[in-house]
């Protein structure tokens, strides 16, 4: 399983229209291996111009003639293949994953290609129950309402789960009818090429599904800004979400956005420690810190804290990281130098703070190459403090210890981001009210970081706009359209 594939060893070039093209500029850039620093292959980078191209390609797919006259089961049937041929290939998948991304093999291959395989298959089945209504309105008329595919669909997406966070979009909007445009992140475009080659041998006609790796300040831009683009589904950091909504407003298109998050985890005192200890540290160091929702402010109550710091300082003197393509490893290294450098800063940050480092803090000695770090754990902390406001992304963790119940809720709640919260407790009251006040798209009670490709996720306040995944997230790819007809 280990093995690199072939496909990892080749030159890429772009998807678009059914055809591996050359960039129209010829340039290509470098796609580089995080766990150890060395060049994997060179990928074609796009430009405006092949974006226009694959607009149009995009465009004419939804004609009557190709996709666009597909019937709701026929799309769902090639939705369905495509899950298929994912499962078959799944181990080629979550090595391209690993050497792109620098996650663990387990994690590649049991979360991020097994759920993309889920989502598939789930967006799928919707294909074929995407209904109307009909309207109670005077009996002078007939009223229904449609539901047709909102157009050109431009997906961009992040690094930290290239594959998933692609088919989060991607099959939702195929299942509606749509046509794709997808730019994946610059640093993993490894599965998103292998897809669109998928797609091929399942059938999906040319033009649905076209695959552009290329710069966010360039290309990705121009997608957000390009009129023949009806739809931007964006997944991202907050500022960049905020550029992409600014850059929306001329052609008012419809966009949706998941974006960053400072999740607050709380463990009252009556929780069973051991369970909540373990589920705190994993729902900051899974996938490095490198996930949108990670428990990054963990909140212990007054009397249970130096046990709960003694458990979670022996988990992370026993998670060394390690070369993520290893079976047995449990931490990867960070995506790339810069992100190495922003948790390193972030941790001289927690210092100045007044935070108390209880363990890591440092790279690995023994590590020469790679973007590895330890795991990292502030006590001490303070919810006005840079570490416990500022999204790190990377597998540092603030412990702040609280008072009361209302005490966590305020600080809890006192962020600009709302992506998610976990609570771990035994008292059942306790965690609904505690569900309710938390101001998050999602809330896990006595678990964290659990996701179903039938459970909306999105965030709250500055965390984004929308959600995706289950009936709702099928909503954003759809217009309504509303057919009065006279019966005088
Ligand atoms: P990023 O915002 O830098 O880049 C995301 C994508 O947008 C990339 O493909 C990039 O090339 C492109 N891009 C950059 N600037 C652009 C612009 N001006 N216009 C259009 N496209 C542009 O984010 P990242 O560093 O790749 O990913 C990490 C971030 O993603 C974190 O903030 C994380 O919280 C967030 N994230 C959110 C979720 C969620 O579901 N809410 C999930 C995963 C990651």
């Amino acid at each position: 399983m280990n093995q690199v594939p072939a496909f990892a060893k080749e030159p890429q070039l772009l998807f678009i229209n059914g055809r591996w093209l050359e960039s129209s500029s010829q340039q290509y850039f470098e796609d580089v291996n995080p766990a150890t620093e060395e060049v994997i292959t060179n990928i074609a980078k796009a430009t405006k111009k092949d974006v226009d191209f694959a607009v149009k390609s995009a465009q004419e797919a939804m004609r009557g003639n190709s996709w666009g006259g597909f019937s709701s089961k026929q799309r769902g049937k090639v939705i369905f293949k495509i899950a298929a041929l994912l499962e078959k290939y799944k181990e080629e998948f979550a090595t391209l994953e690993t050497l792109d991304t620098g996650k663990t093999i387990t994690e590649s291959l049991y979360a991020d290609i097994a759920t993309s395989v889920d989502v598939l298959e789930y967006y799928a089945g919707c294909a074929t129950k995407i209904e109307g209504t009909t309207l109670p309105t005077d009996s002078k008329f007939f009223t229904f309402t449609l539901k047709e595919p909102v157009g050109v669909v431009g997906c961009i997406v992040p690094w930290n789960f290239p594959l998933l966070l692609a088919v989060w979009k991607i099959a939702p909007a195929l299942a509606a009818g749509n046509t794709v445009i997808l730019k994946p992140s610059m640093m993993t475009p490894l599965t998103a090429l292998r897809f669109a080659k998928l797609t091929e041998e399942a059938g999906l006609p040319p033009g649905v599904l076209n695959v552009l790796p290329g710069a966010g300040s360039e290309i990705g831009s121009y997608m957000v800004e390009h009129p023949g683009i009806n739809k931007i589904s964006f997944t991202g950091e907050t500022q960049t979400g905020k550029e992409i909504l600014a850059g929306s407003v001329d052609t008012l298109k419809r966009v949706t956005l998941e974006l960053g998050g400072k999740s607050p985890n709380i463990i009252f005192k009556d929780a069973d420690i051991e369970m909540a200890s373990k589920g705190a540290f994993n729902a900051i160091f899974y996938n490095k810190g490198e996930v949108c929702c990670a428990g990054s402010r963990l909140f212990v109550e007054r009397g249970v804290h130096a046990d709960v710091i003694t458990r979670l300082v022996e988990r992370a003197g026993r998670t060394t990281p390690g070369d993520p393509l290893k079976q047995t490893t449990r931490l990867g290294p960070l995506i790339s130098r810069s992100q190495l450098e922003k948790v390193q800063s972030y941790t001289e940050t927690g210092k100045k703070e007044g935070a108390q480092l209880v363990i890591g803090g440092e790279k690995p000695k023994e590590l020469l190459k790679g973007y590895y770090f330890k795991p990292t754990i502030f006590d001490g902390v303070r919810n006005d403090m840079k570490i416990a406001r500022e999204e790190i992304f990377g597998p540092l963790l603030s412990v702040i210890e609280f008072e009361d119940f209302n005490d966590v809720i305020t600080k809890s709640n006192d962020t600009f981001y709302g992506l998610a919260a976990g609570i771990w407790t035994r008292d059942v009251s306790k965690a609904i009210k505690a569900s309710r006040a938390l101001k998050a798209g999602t809330v896990w009670i006595n678990c964290y970081n659990f996701f179903d490709a039938s459970a909306p996720f999105g965030g709250y306040k500055q965390s984004g706009v929308g959600r995706e995944l289950g009936l709702k997230g099928l909503d954003p790819y759809t217009e309504l359209k509303t057919v009065w007809i006279s019966t005088e």
